[in-house]
């Protein structure tokens, strides 16, 4: 099947951040792979801001550079990549001062798409807001895109969307989480709303239990002193997991639109239940295997954040009453792994007298590594030998059911930001959602708070505590096998 590319329309994008490490690592990489693949049109502009003084040149020096140092070899022929560097420029602005923005000014045409992309620290983000509008740079139909994280509670993160409300209109605004860009995140939305087959099962009826893991191998790496105030709940509970459980447990949309899709993920937010502190495992890495210890990372010895979270949810409503949702995510694990399992209900009755075995469906969905889908199904055992039952996985992994060119389909960014261009926003978190979920997260870590509550320890290299894998045995579950 031959993949069809849709141009988007010619625009100008403006990364503020432009030399920084999302910048080089993500979005510039992105931009170039839709510009090769002829998503982006060569009427496109693309202008780097941050504050080292460099010129055009200086900045399509770096951009190449970062091309080398974070794409494969074969999708940088010479002729690509130059054609990508002559749609670039630069301007040095601090977004805190009042020199560049004129010349920046200058650099915008009229009648093209105006996005501009906030890749920088989330305390810039009224600055280049309020400087955007004063300058008059940012027409009636531009977009920012604002990164993670989205404050650091409920009161944070109202300020934030009221300073941004105070010169662009919800609909302009942009937050990311390229969770949601994911291609197998999609393929969710379109294996429960374009088939028969899911949607009447989805329910707590007929599903036990679902489980969310996100687990990483590195620590904290460089970000230590960020990471040290936010922890795991606020970096990867609070918006990647709490989007992936809106997308599993939210009712079926009218449309697939914006707010249409978007409304129905708020509503699972606001039906999620307070978690009882029994239901909640916090933990901290220990140095083992040569790799150092969370507070030696983070170069603070009595620290109390946490580096994994597993929790038990409930969603409050008729649809999940009943069905946990398991979430778990974690740093310096034994494997980095995302997937979301839906395992749903044994048979409540077995014909065959032979098997002994427990058996349940289980819709995996893995956002990495490989992303895919399988689908386990009991079948018999071909062959002689009585009906002996077997699980198989059936595969829905695009990379082989559509053929090689899904390998390289554009990433979560490239994805997103194209989104942007189009001005789709479905795949971007509304205001509104972004504080509810900061509503159901605040009292939770305010307890800790309170209670001065020390994380578990757990080795580097580990699944996390004894406790997480307790929570789900309670309850007669265990956690998917941490296996790439
Ligand atoms: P970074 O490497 O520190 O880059 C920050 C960028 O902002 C640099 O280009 C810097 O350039 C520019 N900058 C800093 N102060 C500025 C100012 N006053 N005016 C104008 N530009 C300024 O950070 P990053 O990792 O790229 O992260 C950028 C944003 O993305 C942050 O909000 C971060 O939380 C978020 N994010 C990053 C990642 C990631 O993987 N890196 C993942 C998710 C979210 P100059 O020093 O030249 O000004």
């Amino acid at each position: 099947m031959a993949s069809r590319v849709i141009p988007v329309e010619a625009f100008d994008l403006v990364i503020f951040g432009g030399t920084g490490d999302l910048a080089r690592r993500k979005i510039l990489p992105g931009l170039y792979r839709r510009f090769r693949d002829g998503q982006i049109p060569p009427e496109a502009r693309i202008v780097g801001a941050a504050r080292t003084e460099i010129d055009d040149a200086g900045f399509r020096a770096l951009v190449e550079a970062a091309l080398k140092e974070f794409l494969p070899a074969r999708l940088c022929e010479r002729e690509s990549v130059e054609a990508f560097l002559g749609i670039l420029g630069y301007v040095p602005i601090d977004a805190k001062g009042e020199a560049g923005w004129p010349e920046l000014k200058a650099r915008m045409r009229e009648g093209v798409v105006q996005a501009f992309y906030f890749s920088v620290g989330p305390s810039l983000f009224g600055a280049l807001a309020e400087r955007l509008h004063r300058h008059e740079i940012a027409g009636e139909g531009a977009r920012i895109v604002v990164e993670k994280p989205f404050g650091h509670n409920l009161e944070t993160a109202r300020a934030l969307n009221a300073t941004l409300a105070e010169h662009f209109d919800e609909h302009q605004i942009y937050r990311i989480d390229h969770y949601l860009g994911k291609e197998t995140v999609q393929n969710l939305m379109a294996v429960r709303f374009a088939n028969m087959l899911f949607e009447p099962l989805w329910k707590n009826q007929y599903v036990d239990h679902v489980q969310i893991t996100v687990a990483e191998t590195v620590g904290v790496g460089g970000r230590g002193a960020y990471y040290d105030q936010a922890g795991a709940m606020r970096d990867m509970v609070q918006n990647h997991l709490m989007q992936l459980l809106c997308l599993i447990a939210m009712e079926p949309p009218a449309r697939f639109e914006p707010d249409a899709v978007r409304d129905e993920k708020l509503k699972v937010i606001r039906a999620l239940e307070p978690v009882a502190p029994g239901d909640i495992v916090r933990g901290q890495y220990r140095a083992a295997g040569g790799m150092a210890s969370y507070r030696d990372d983070v170069e603070n010895p009595e620290s109390l954040t946490e580096s994994f979270v597993a929790m038990k949810v409930k969603v409050a409503n008729w649809r999940w009453n009943g069905t946990p949702f398991y979430l778990r995510t974690g740093k310096r694990m034994k494997a980095r792994l995302s997937e979301i399992i839906v395992r749903f209900k044994e048979p409540p009755h077995s014909i065959f007298e032979e098997d002994t075995g427990h058996r349940a469906n289980e819709l995996r969905i893995r956002l990495q590594p490989n992303e895919g889908m399988d689908l386990t199904v009991t079948i018999k055992e071909p062959g002689p030998g009585g009906m002996r039952l077997v699980d198989v996985p059936l595969d829905m992994t695009f990379a082989e059911a559509l053929g090689a060119e899904a390998a390289d389909a554009p990433d979560a960014y490239e994805r997103l930001i194209m989104d942007v261009i189009r001005g789709n926003q479905t795949l971007f978190m509304r205001g509104d959602e972004v504080e509810a979920a900061w509503a159901w997260t605040d009292p939770i870590i305010a307890a800790w708070e309170k209670r001065e509550d020390a994380p578990l320890p757990y080795e580097c290299g580990s699944t996390g505590p004894e406790e997480a894998a307790i929570l789900l045995h309670r309850d007669g579950r265990r956690w998917g096998d941490l296996t790439p």
